[in-house]
């Protein structure tokens, strides 16, 4: 798996389409100071997942869009697309995903409203979280490294630093499926503390239905008694007005 290309429209200082591709080695991007190369990384971290405007330096989301300049009009939404080769060559690592060649979408709308797609598939941002769980490319990656990053991993603390260790040892995923097991477990266990509670309503209920039950059931024997009784009398009372004629 490499990376081929990215793909920025609307996004910070590229109003235009601007396309960017890979070839397999180093590529260098160079230019003046404020001309936007953090920008590019900016995008990548974005298409990747990241939620943190400052993060990607801004104050707000909408500080991704281009807000305009003297000749241009501001844009009304951001779009990066990133493109990975996704076939196995040599011991490359793959993405858990059935295609040789992997494209992921963001959108972005001014009015605030999102969209993430997977080779034009429409899907949540969670998605492309998990597609990038232990590869390390993923939005907290340690693939991306951004001016300053470096003094950050060391001046973190332990069970910080300890998360990037682990997403490059290939065990975040699991710990992330633990996580979600767990809260899984935890939604079943209160769902059981429910039913015991409904459980327990219905036991003390138990006694007084159980004696209603007699009651309904003695009614019941005694209406049939009643009814064979009723039927006895009509015969009598019928037999002694024939004899009485
Ligand atoms: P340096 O090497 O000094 O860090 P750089 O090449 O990395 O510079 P960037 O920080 O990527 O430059 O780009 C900064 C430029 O991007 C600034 O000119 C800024 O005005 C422009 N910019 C950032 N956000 C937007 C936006 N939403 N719309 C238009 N332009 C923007």
């Amino acid at each position: 798996m490499y990376l081929k290309s990215l793909e920025l429209h609307g996004f910070k200082s590229f109003p235009n389409r601007t396309v960017l591709s890979f070839e397999r080695g180093a590529t260098v991007i160079v230019g003046p100071n404020g001309s936007g190369k953090s920008n590019i990384s900016d995008a990548m971290r974005w298409v990747l997942g990241e939620i943190s405007s400052k993060s990607l330096r801004g104050t707000k989301m909408e500080d991704i869009i281009f807000g305009g300049s003297d000749s241009r009009k501001p844009r009304s939404y951001a779009e990066v697309s990133v493109t990975f080769d996704n076939t196995n060559v040599g011991s490359d690592a793959r993405l858990d995903c059935p295609y040789d060649e992997v494209t992921v979408t963001r959108r972005y709308y001014r009015n605030g409203d999102s969209e993430y797609f997977i080779n034009k598939g429409k899907v949540r941002l969670r998605d492309i979280y998990e597609l990038f769980l232990n590869t390390g490319i993923g939005r907290d990656g340690y693939s991306i490294i951004g001016q300053g990053r470096i003094a950050d991993i060391i001046s973190r603390k332990g069970d910080e630093r300890r998360g990037i260790f682990e997403d490059a040892a290939g065990i975040a995923k699991f710990r992330h499926r633990k996580n979600e097991a767990e809260r899984k477990l935890a939604a079943t266990e209160q769902n059981m503390e429910r039913v015991q509670d409904i459980v327990n309503v219905l036991g003390s209920r138990l006694a007084s239905l159980e004696r209603e039950s007699v009651k309904a059931k003695r009614f019941i024997e005694y209406s049939e008694v009643k009814r064979q009784a009723d039927v006895q009398l009509w015969l009598y009372d019928t037999e002694g007005l024939r004899t009485s004629e």
